[in-house]
């Protein structure tokens, strides 16, 4: 048994930036990670997946994107690469191929169970991601053994697809992504669609990142947001990192060819049935992207900066055509493979301490848990919107790095 006065589980950003501000505070601890650095990264994404955030966004505590491109998007090698130079010039005591197996308390903090050697540690910071597990809603029991079904942490490219088309299931940034990717490669697809978020790849002359950091909107805190569940649960933004700076929306889809449907609502009998409020989800989520871009010229009007940007307009309202199906039998429209991107989860099934509400989720106040001495991070508007981002770790990790030292301090005095 070693001991450590404080334990990170995983070295993906979360992990990292918080071991930079535990340095910085000379608190000792490890980074355990079951793979290698930036892991998931490496292992869970598909082939042709860019970043959405722009390389500059990718900030982190002392270290920033320093190529010649800080306008594009980084391609999964590159954040591989920049992450795996992050743990080396901060000099992060990662310990590789370790991947814990169980937490349980134990006299003044925790006792960690690990594929090597056990640990016990005074303090526990959870990195080990928002994303661990694809959500997969039942209605997959109802699929017949001829469809495969695949998720987008499964999917690599249009080649590992059996022939035939494609159903994908919900359209935030991973499903418009691959629907946009499968259709390209000569595939019938069909798009099933409930709530979800549209976002213009650029406004006035900018990346849509660079308004929403410039007007703060990354910034807003956890504790001051009316309905944090909601927004906690939100889909992820209709965005898609290209080198053409192209916006990917339900019109771009529908004109190349891809077939727009409502929401999944059963799938059995080798038919799929899709909800009728298609229409109203759309004008929805036109309606909050509209309120986003009249905050951001609110802010420039009040900021003085109008001749700085080319004037205000509008998108396209979504057109989902005239008629769409409300039911799909998937044998005649030749459905061979169901893609799930219906969102992801964490994976605690190793964590053996009484934290956990009833529906599995860890329960804590901007990533302080309700168990002595331990914090979770990188969870989805966990303490600010940007939490669950690159971007997001650097701040969260100072705040949650304080509190634990101010933490241990209490305790030795
Ligand atoms: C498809 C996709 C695209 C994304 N695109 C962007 C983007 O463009 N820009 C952006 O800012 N964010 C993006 N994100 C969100 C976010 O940045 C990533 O999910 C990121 O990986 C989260 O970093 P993390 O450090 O919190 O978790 P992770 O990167 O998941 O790191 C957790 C680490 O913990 C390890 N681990 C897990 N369990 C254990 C265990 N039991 N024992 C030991 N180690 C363990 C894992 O191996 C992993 O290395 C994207 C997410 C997804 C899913």
């Amino acid at each position: 048994m070693r001991f450590v006065t404080t334990i990170i589980i995983g070295a993906g950003q979360s992990g990292l930036a918080m071991s930079r501000h535990l340095t910085a505070r000379s608190i000792d601890h490890v980074v355990l990670e079951r793979g290698e650095v930036a892991n998931s990264w490496r292992t869970e994404r598909w082939d042709s997946l860019r970043l959405l955030t722009p390389n500059w966004q990718s900030r982190l505590p002392g270290y920033a994107y320093d190529g010649p491109d800080s306008d594009g998007f980084m391609a999964m090698p590159e954040v591989v690469r920049y992450l795996g130079r992050y743990a080396d010039v901060s000099g992060a005591p990662v310990v590789t191929g370790t991947r814990v197996t169980k937490v349980r308390l134990a006299p003044g903090g925790y006792q960690v169970s690990t594929s090597q050697r056990p640990w016990q540690c005074r303090t526990l910071v959870i990195a080990s991601g928002a994303c661990n597990i694809a959500a997969i809603p039942s209605q997959t029991a109802g699929l017949r053994h001829t469809v495969n079904s695949l998720t987008p942490m499964q999917y690599r490219n249009p080649g590992v697809l059996a022939d035939g088309g494609v159903m994908i299931v919900g359209a935030s940034a991973s499903g418009m992504q691959l629907a946009r990717e499968i259709h390209a490669s000569g595939r019938h697809v069909v798009l099933s669609i409930g709530e979800h978020v549209r976002m213009p790849r650029t406004y006035r002359g900018r990346d849509i990142q660079w308004w929403m950091d410039a007007i703060g909107a990354m910034d807003v805190r956890y504790d001051a947001v009316e309905d944090i569940e909601r927004a906690r649960h939100l889909p992820s933004l209709q965005l898609v990192g290209t080198p053409e700076r192209v916006t990917i929306d339900l019109n771009s889809l529908r004109k190349s060819g891809v077939e727009l449907v409502g929401r999944l609502v059963g799938l059995g009998d080798g038919k799929a049935q899709f909800s009728g409020s298609l229409a109203n989800n759309c004008a929805l989520a036109d309606l909050k992207m509209n309120r986003l871009l009249a905050s951001i010229d609110d802010w420039v009007d009040e900021n003085g900066f109008a001749d700085r940007f080319p004037a205000s307009y509008r998108y396209e309202p979504t057109d989902v055509g005239p008629k769409t199906r409300l039911s799909i039998d998937l044998q005649d429209s030749g459905i061979r493979t169901v893609i799930w991107a219906t969102g992801y989860r964490p994976d605690y099934s190793w964590l053996d301490v009484p934290v956990l509400d009833r529906k599995g989720r860890i329960r804590h106040d901007g990533g302080i848990v309700a168990a002595p001495g331990m914090y979770v991070m990188g969870l989805p508007f966990m303490r600010r919107r940007k939490s669950s981002f690159i971007d997001g770790a650097g701040d969260d990790a100072a705040d949650l790095a304080a509190h634990l030292s101010h933490n241990l301090d209490r305790a030795a005095a």
